[in-house]
């Protein structure tokens, strides 16, 4: 097996172009729209109708001629009309007003809404405040200003929440087509792991991984599969491998490292795997593996995509957000794939001088002035208890002396 160790930024390209190729997924369900939150649209969502589907009054206020307004003017006002009704009266005429309220439609005649805080009116005489004027359609939203029938809204792929649900909702969608959930499995990998309900001897480790990286799995729209914890030998790898390729995705947890006893690659390789890289320049999770074994004979699928992510578990749930993601989202049918970083101020210095890319535990601190990015005290990748103290990750990019308090560094977000 060829060793095949990848800048970070190579790392995820190599992820993106094999998760950006991957066919929608086959199967898809129809939900009642609530239900819908949280899963990938499958079916495409046109405008039902003009939005607005009437000039709409952006304001309490009087319809009018804008040309009617100027210093001192005086208007009739002839009528009222409220959101959820319309004016059926004559077409508004020269020197007239008609009361509006925010969301009706504007009268036949009236161009331009004045604002109520802009009048003053008794005994239906509208006085307009002094210097004010008006532009043709100013507090108006013209008929299918905002999408027209038939426009597109929403594509295949777009992940649901309250906004997508909102389109929908206002379209009349009732239920949508949603992509089933693909499947991961989960594997935990170790001699020296033992599950919650046993009690630990003291050189042993309970597995918490497949409980992160579950939570991570549901999270990205999968339905995690944990399966029981393989011994470091090579008949229960070969067993759990062989079960975990059936799912969609197969996650592994350690034994990817160079010790005596990681012995996950070279299961993988006799199980027909193809690598496409065998370790990153990161840190922490510089042994992450990818690749991909032949599908399933049953299944018509070409591919099951795997990871092997090194045990420590912030490695792990490090490279569960750099790499696992974004491959998981495409199974997932969607098309906004990769991580998201932004950018932040660091609270304060931090050394440098690593030859990789690093990721450290950080919290995103925003106020309203700035955001900064607080880097946690940690003893390393094992370290969960100090990984759960953040809510981020700082990313210092290699060869890099020391990072000053108030530079401009990246953050990838969790
Ligand atoms: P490995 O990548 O197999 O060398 O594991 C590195 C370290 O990660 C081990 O020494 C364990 O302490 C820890 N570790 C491995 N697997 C898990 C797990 N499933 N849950 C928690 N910690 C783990
Ligand atoms: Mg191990």
């Amino acid at each position: 097996m060829t060793e095949r160790v990848l800048p970070f930024n190579e790392a995820l390209a190599e992820v993106l172009s094999h998760a950006s190729g991957l066919a929608a997924p086959r199967e898809v369900e129809s939900l009642p729209l609530l239900e819908t939150s949280g899963r990938v649209l499958a079916q495409s969502i046109a405008a039902e109708r003009d939005q607005p589907p009437f000039d709409r009054s952006t304001r309490d206020g009087y319809a009018v001629r804008a040309v009617d307004i100027g210093a001192g003017r005086m208007l009739h006002v002839i009528g009222s009309v409220r959101a959820g009704d319309r004016w059926t009266g004559q077409p508004l005429t020269q020197g007239e007003a008609i009361e509006i309220m925010t969301g009706a439609p504007l009268p036949a005649g009236a161009d331009a809404v004045l604002m109520v805080e802009h009048t003053t009116v008794a005994e239906e005489v509208l006085r307009v405040a002094e210097g004010r004027l008006l532009r043709s359609g100013e507090n108006v939203v013209p008929r299918g200003a905002e999408a027209h029938t038939g426009d597109s809204l929403l594509p295949v792929g777009r992940p649901l929440g309250a906004a997508e649900l909102a389109v929908a909702a206002s379209c009349g969608c009732a239920s949508l087509q949603v992509f089933t959930r693909p499947n991961v499995a989960i594997v935990a990998t170790g001699d020296e792991l033992v599950e919650l309900d046993a009690t630990p001897e003291p050189w042993q480790i309970r597995n918490s991984n497949s409980y992160a990286l579950a939570s991570l799995v549901r999270a990205e729209g999968g339905i995690a599969q944990r399966l029981a914890i393989a011994h470091d030998t090579l008949a229960d790898l070969r067993e759990r491998i062989a079960q975990g390729r059936e799912a969609d995705l197969l996650l592994l947890s350690g034994g990817v490292s160079m010790g005596k006893y990681d012995l996950v690659e070279q299961v993988l390789a006799e199980s027909g795997a193809e690598f496409l890289f065998t370790g990153a320049l990161i840190q922490p999770g510089k042994p992450v593996v990818f690749g991909r074994l032949p599908g399933p004979g049953k299944s018509p699928r070409q591919w099951t995509y795997f990871f092997g992510l090194p045990g420590n578990p912030v490695s792990t749930q490090v490279c569960f957000h750099l790499f696992v993601a974004p491959l998981l989202k495409a199974l997932a049918g969607r098309s906004d794939l990769a991580p998201r970083f932004v950018e932040a101020r660091l609270a304060e210095d931090v050394k440098g001088g690593a030859r990789v890319t690093r990721f450290l535990p950080a919290e995103l601190v925003s106020t309203w002035d700035a955001v900064t990015v607080h880097v946690v005290g940690w003893q390393g990748s094992g370290d969960v208890a100090a990984n759960a103290r953040g809510n981020c990750y700082a990313v210092l990019p290699a060869d890099v002396e020391t990072f000053h308090a108030g530079e401009t560094v990246r953050v990838l977000l969790r």
